[in-house]
């Protein structure tokens, strides 16, 4: 599907926009596009690109098992980005839990680079 949108609502392309990403986390040039991508991946449940897109030092507290329930037990609807500067991003992502209402989980996250790898550290709810 080479015309499918991005689920991060880029309005690019998924195969120009998160996909790279997913396939080499490298690929990801800054703190937003690696939120974009992780938000993409809670709508494919792509529980490992999840879980290695943490920064090592809060990798070891994710289990893959909390994320896989976290990203296909929610109907992921419309990402948010409502700011974002070098090591931060303020997002909302709006989904349907399993009573089928609209919840909004709204976030500032904090992002690292390592090695010129993107991570996500960790984030608050706002
Ligand atoms: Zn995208």
């Amino acid at each position: 599907m080479h015309n499918e949108l991005c689920p991060c609502g880029s309005q690019h392309s998924y195969s120009d926009c998160c996909e790279p990403i997913h396939k080499d986390l490298r690929s990801a040039q800054s703190a937003e596009s690696l939120m974009r991508a992780r938000y993409s991946a809670f709508t494919k449940g792509l529980v490992d690109f999840l879980y290695d897109s943490f920064h090592p030092s809060t990798r070891r507290f994710q289990n893959k098992r909390d994320i896989q329930l976290w990203a296909t037990q929610s109907k992921w609807m419309q990402l948010e980005i409502v700011k974002a500067s070098q090591h931060t991003v303020e997002f909302r992502a709006h989904y349907l839990n399993n009573d089928l209402e609209v919840e909004v989980h709204h976030e500032k996250s904090n992002f690292k680079q390592v090695q010129d790898i993107w991570y996500y550290i960790d984030g608050k709810l706002v």
